[in-house]
């Protein structure tokens, strides 16, 4: 079995395999071939590749003959010509935003495996790129806030006198949510939170943060289906706009992650609380890329308002590209490892089991996946 590793398309600084996978691939009795280049933008180069035992190729030299293609970001159906039929091809291939490539690598015979879809399940854990790729985003984005941010995180007592901490209101705490508590505890800044998942309340206490709930209003009891939050009532809604205008004008950095899938992302702050805050302050927008937790966000832009710093920030893991590929890298192998058939040398993959079912999205030159077809 040949395992292709392809070289990204330009701004994608990650790739898809490490040494370390490729030499746990070649234990596995496969064979790895990458794409020259692949991990330039990752700092591994074609030497650490080859040292680890892949072979080194050009696009159509790595597609010849492989029964697995490796990637990131879905590639341009137009760019596998070449590929075989019935080869698995596996990434963060962006279903829903990108239904064309998705019947490209159908209408090419692939068997495309879109890894995002990944069921919250404890055997998938270490499958689960979401969460890998979250979780450097959530740490990247207090380090950018900080960055932007004109005074210190910490406390400072020295001989010209005392610098008093930031103030770090988290809002959203998933898995980005919490490292980023973590990384502004850290920083020494006195750090808040929030989410509507009771579940989180426990979770921002243990990291040493304050929970800042609703309270006369229910939200959500325990983790939600699947860990995930759904859209919240108007009545919600409105208790939750008066917690966060009362708590955000004493904020200097706020960090926003929250998301709800399939949905628009929740509008979480006014343009009027954002006035409401220090000039000087910033908030760094997480979910800039599903429309924003904040008004007047622009995705992968920095823009100023009444004076804050709004970082739309989008795809902060691309910025951390060795750790991001590293964890991108050993989510893929644990994926193809526990499929693995010893006997055929080659990942086997039932059509019944739970993972399969919800990542596989094409197969026999078919769109087979029910959130694609219903
Ligand atoms: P996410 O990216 O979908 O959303 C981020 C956070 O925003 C969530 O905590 C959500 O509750 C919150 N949120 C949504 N609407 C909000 C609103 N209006 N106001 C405030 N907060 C709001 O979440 P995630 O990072 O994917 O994690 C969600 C949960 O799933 C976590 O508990 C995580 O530990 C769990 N999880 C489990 C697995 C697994 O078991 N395999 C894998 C990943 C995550």
């Amino acid at each position: 079995m040949k395992i292709a590793v392809l070289k990204e398309a330009e701004g994608e600084t990650r790739c898809a395999a490490i040494p370390e996978t490729v030499k746990k691939f070649v234990a596995l009795g496969a064979g790895v071939a990458v794409e020259r280049g692949a991990g330039e933008a990752a700092s591994i180069s074609d030497a650490d590749f080859e040292s680890a035992g892949a072979k080194l190729g050009s696009r159509a030299d790595v597609l010849k003959g492989a029964g697995v293609i490796l990637a990131i970001a879905g590639p341009n159906p137009q760019s596998l010509k070449g590929a075989d039929k019935g080869a698995l091809l596996i990434g963060g291939l962006d279903p829903l935003r990108r239904r064309d490539a998705i019947d490209g690598y159908a209408g090419a015979g692939l068997e495309a495996l879109a890894m995002e879809w990944m069921p919250r399940i404890t055997r998938a854990q270490s499958m689960d790129i979401l969460s890998s790729q979250s979780n450097l985003a959530g740490y990247k984005a207090v380090v950018d806030g900080a960055a932007a941010y004109g005074r210190a995180f910490p406390m400072m007592m020295t001989a010209a006198g005392t610098v008093s901490p930031a103030k770090v209101f988290v809002m959203g705490v998933g898995v980005a949510g919490l490292q980023a508590i973590a990384t502004a505890k850290r920083l020494g800044a006195q750090v808040s939170a929030t989410d509507v998942r009771s579940a989180t309340k426990e979770q921002i206490l243990s990291l040493g943060a304050k929970p800042i709930f609703v309270e006369n209003v229910a939200g959500i009891e325990g983790e939600g289906s699947g860990g995930y939050a759904t859209e919240m009532s108007p009545e919600y809604q409105k208790a939750q706009a008066e917690l966060v205008s009362s708590h955000i004008a004493k904020q200097d950095i706020v960090i926003t992650t929250a998301l709800i899938p399939g949905r628009p992302a929740p509008r979480l702050i006014s343009d009027q609380q954002i006035a409401s805050m220090r000039p000087g302050s910033v908030i760094v927008d997480l979910a800039a890329e599903a429309g924003g937790n904040v008004e007047g966000t622009v995705s992968g832009q920095t823009v100023q308002k009444h004076g804050v710093t709004i970082i739309g920030a989008s795809n902060l893991a691309r910025s951390l590209a060795a750790d991001a590929s590293a964890l991108f890298a050993r989510n893929l192998y644990n994926f193809l490892s526990a499929f693995w058939d010893k006997e055929q040398g080659r990942p086997v993959l039932p059509e019944d089991d739970e993972i399969v079912k919800a990542i596989r999205l094409t197969q026999d030159g078919k769109v087979v996946n029910e959130r694609l077809t219903q």
